[in-house]
């Protein structure tokens, strides 16, 4: 019987499955971790003065001036920085060529589950590495002899944040093994790596606009790590496609490396919106795992995690749950504006007394 090979590519490769983004008026949608807020202004501005001269032309395929915003914000030099669209690109080419090798990568089995799907798509061998009981993640679970370890930090689903201390574990222990920290959700309380660059050649950090810069909709994502290791994203990015992002893109993500006062006070707002909403859940019995991001994973006391996500969302609340061992029960919601917390509690507590 003749088959055609590409049919195997239904059966061979398991796709990763996206946060819906349901279309409709009155939806309170927290379930992409998207900003709450919309982009600084002087973003919007740079985007609306974007003139046809500029728009016919081809992009800077080095995003010059984006990469060296993202350097200044940093403080550090502009080969350090790498760019790309969004940065489920970035960690895609990341799998792509510098993890593609014949060891294995080790990544924690509760993590941001596009990690197995790009494994699989670029023929990375790959392990997980089981969470602690109370989800924490511990350098010494994971081997020295692993050609890269990757780690969400915060971690996602889970919010949990690994203090700095192990990360340095993770470099110190293992200096021939790669650590790429995926920081999509560091701006929210946590702190970065970035500034373990400048003593660590074997760490990779890698950031978003679409979270803390409230630009997902441009997608733009960023990676930071020694010279050698950008000059070998450089090189997979240019073999792809060599304009890593649209001018629009450029432009906005620029500016909103220079608008550090709007990522102060954004960031502060969704951090106190966390806290309120934090107090709310814990009074209506949730257990809230301590988040360090800007959404919270939460847990009944009583009540299973399907019933409370099947009911919100007949009434127009919409948050994000996974039919994974050990997280069954847990609901991902993503932090809003005061009014969206608001109503999401309003519902939660009418959800609950209904029973
Ligand atoms: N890493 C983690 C842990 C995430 O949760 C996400 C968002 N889904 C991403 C990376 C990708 O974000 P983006 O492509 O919007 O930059």
């Amino acid at each position: 019987m003749s088959r055609r090979f590409w049919s195997d590519l239904t059966t061979r490769l398991e796709p990763y499955t996206p946060g819906e983004q349901p279309q409709g008026d009155n939806l309170l949608k927290l379930n992409t971790n998207e900003s709450p807020y919309p982009p600084s202004e002087r973003v919007l501005e740079a985007l609306g003065a974007l003139t046809g001269d500029e728009l016919l032309r081809y992009p800077d395929p080095e995003a010059t001036a984006l990469r060296q915003a993202a350097a200044d914000f940093h403080g550090i030099a502009v080969n350090c920085v790498f760019a790309g669209n969004g940065s489920d690109e970035v960690l895609s080419h990341v799998f792509q060529g510098l993890l593609k090798h014949s060891r294995e990568l080790l990544f924690p089995d509760i993590s941001y589950s596009f990690y197995p799907v790009w494994c699989q798509l670029h023929g990375v061998p790959y392990r997980k590495v089981p969470l602690r009981e109370d989800f924490s993640i511990h350098a010494e679970d994971y081997d020295s002899a692993a050609a890269a370890v990757i780690v969400p930090n915060p971690n996602a689903p889970t919010g949990l944040l690994a203090p700095l201390t192990v990360i340095r574990q993770f470099l110190e222990s293992a200096p021939d093994r790669l650590l790429v920290v995926d920081e999509a959700y560091i701006d929210f309380g946590g702190e970065s790596a970035v500034p373990l660059l400048s003593e660590y050649d074997n760490l990779l950090v890698v950031q978003t606009l679409s979270k803390s810069r409230a630009l997902a909709g441009l997608r733009i994502g960023m990676a930071f790590g020694s010279p050698a290791l950008i000059e070998g994203l450089e090189r997979i990015k240019d073999s792809f496609n060599s304009y890593p992002l649209g001018v629009a893109a450029q432009r906005a993500g620029t500016e909103a490396y220079r608008d550090s006062d709007w990522f102060r006070q954004s960031c502060n707002a969704v951090m106190a919106n966390r806290q309120s909403l934090t107090d709310a859940l814990v009074a209506l019995g949730f257990e809230v795992l301590p988040s360090a991001a800007n959404f919270v994973f939460v847990k009944h006391s009583a009540v299973s995690g399907r019933f409370i996500f099947d009911a919100l969302r007949e009434e127009g609340v919409i948050i994000r749950r996974w039919d994974k061992p050990r997280i069954e029960d847990y609901l991902r919601i993503t932090i809003g504006t005061e009014e969206q917390c608001q109503r999401l509690v309003e519902t939660l507590g009418q959800v609950l007394t209904d029973l």
